[in-house]
């Protein structure tokens, strides 16, 4: 089997960025055209919160991203150690849950709540329903507002920023080409056409996100905003998601005292900056949950639009010299070690038959 592919992929995104330091691990040698800043890439990668949450994410989807999840769980720690171990640094990977909770008088969305997870799931032992002292155990900075919630105890998250970087460095490292502020005019079998010329593969990959609209006709940008606030007033030991009849905030602690709060989700692909109504909603959830964010500073307002097709599921597609990957909505970080997966077992099936 060969193991020095040229490959090209277009895309430094999220998914752009995983297969090629996969791929480079393999031995290939990998060329990564990036539209915007590698150091900021202007994807939905670099504005998520970095939750990797199947329970809580099952409820409003399909059952599948659910298992593939899971399956994601269990790459995500391997992957984190090589990394760290080359990097020498903490990824801030953390696999400490994470916890539901809503004011008494929104009781019945968490109850609502619940019995979705159940429905879908049965009886999960990854599901606790915690009481005041539970909280309290957990989350000590909430128990004064809230007497109940649940602990989805297998879920994770990440420093996404700080894995984007990681994951830079370790291209730079295996001797990648890096093109960044250029920008792929089409992704076709063998080739990518580029901002500064045409570019010849052994085989291409296109991970362009939402920038693949020319490929995947149904292929539709869902706004997402968060804000990320700084406090010293309140700790949060996991990310915490607060039920609420009109809207669904989440808090997710980052080093530094950072808190990334969001995030609405528009069927719109407006990348504007965030609207002074939904600015309002997410700060007075957060207000909502602890009145001593009132003294939390906002540091950055952050705006992008999740990649989705029309089934919300993500899709690996491959034809000779040709493959995309996208469609990963809301699950960049829950599913994208699945997805990499997927795409490399592609590549190396195609690589045995060539062989
Ligand atoms: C507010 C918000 C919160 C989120 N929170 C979470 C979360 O907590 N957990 C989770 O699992 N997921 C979350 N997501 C979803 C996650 O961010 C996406 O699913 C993921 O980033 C998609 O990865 P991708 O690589 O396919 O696309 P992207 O991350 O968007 O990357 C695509 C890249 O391709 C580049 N590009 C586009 N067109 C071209 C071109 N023509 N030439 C070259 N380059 C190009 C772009 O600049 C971009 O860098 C969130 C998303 C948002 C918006």
């Amino acid at each position: 089997m060969k193991s020095d592919l040229r490959i090209g992929i277009a895309g430094g995104g999220l998914l752009g960025r995983l297969c090629a330091w996969r791929l480079s691990l393999q031995g290939h040698h990998i060329s990564l055209f990036e539209a915007s800043s590698l150091e900021r890439p202007a994807g939905a990668c670099w504005t998520a919160a970095g939750m990797i949450s199947p329970l809580s994410e099952v409820v409003a989807t399909e059952r599948e991203v659910y298992d593939m999840g899971l399956q994601s769980l269990a790459i995500w720690p391997r992957w984190i150690a090589e990394l760290e171990a080359s990097q020498g640094r903490n990824m801030h990977y953390r696999q400490a849950g994470s916890v539901v909770v809503a004011h008494p008088l929104d009781e019945a969305e968490l109850r609502q709540f619940h019995q979705d997870l159940r429905s879908k799931l049965g009886d999960s032992s990854d599901v606790e329903l915690l009481d005041a002292s539970g909280i309290q155990r957990l989350e000590p900075d909430l128990a004064d507002h809230f007497q109940q919630g649940l602990y989805l105890k297998s879920e994770a998250d990440i420093n996404n920023r700080r894995l984007l970087g990681a994951l830079l460095d370790e291209l730079r490292k295996n001797g990648a080409n890096l093109h960044e502020n250029c920008k792929v005019q089409s992704c076709e079998p063998f080739r990518i056409c580029h901002a500064q010329g045409t570019d010849e593969f052994d085989l291409v990959i296109d991970t362009r996100g939402l920038g693949a609209k020319d490929v995947f006709p149904g292929l539709r940008g869902v706004r997402g905003e968060v804000l990320i606030v700084a406090t010293d007033e309140i700790k949060l030991n996991r990310p915490v998601r607060m039920m609420h009849p009109r809207y669904k905030l989440y808090a997710v602690p980052k080093p530094n005292g950072q808190i990334v709060i969001g995030a609405t989700e528009i069927e719109s692909e407006d990348m504007s900056p965030i609207s002074l109504q939904s600015c309002m909603e997410l700060s007075s959830a957060l207000y909502a949950l602890n009145p001593a964010f009132a003294e939390a500073r906002i540091v950055e307002t952050s705006v992008n639009c999740r990649p989705a097709l029309m089934d919300n599921l993500p899709c690996v597609e491959n034809s000779p010299g040709l493959l995309h990957a996208n469609g990963l909505h809301r699950h960049g970080y829950l599913l994208s070690p699945v997805v990499v997966s997927d795409v490399l077992s592609k590549i190396n099936q195609l690589n045995q038959n060539v062989a």
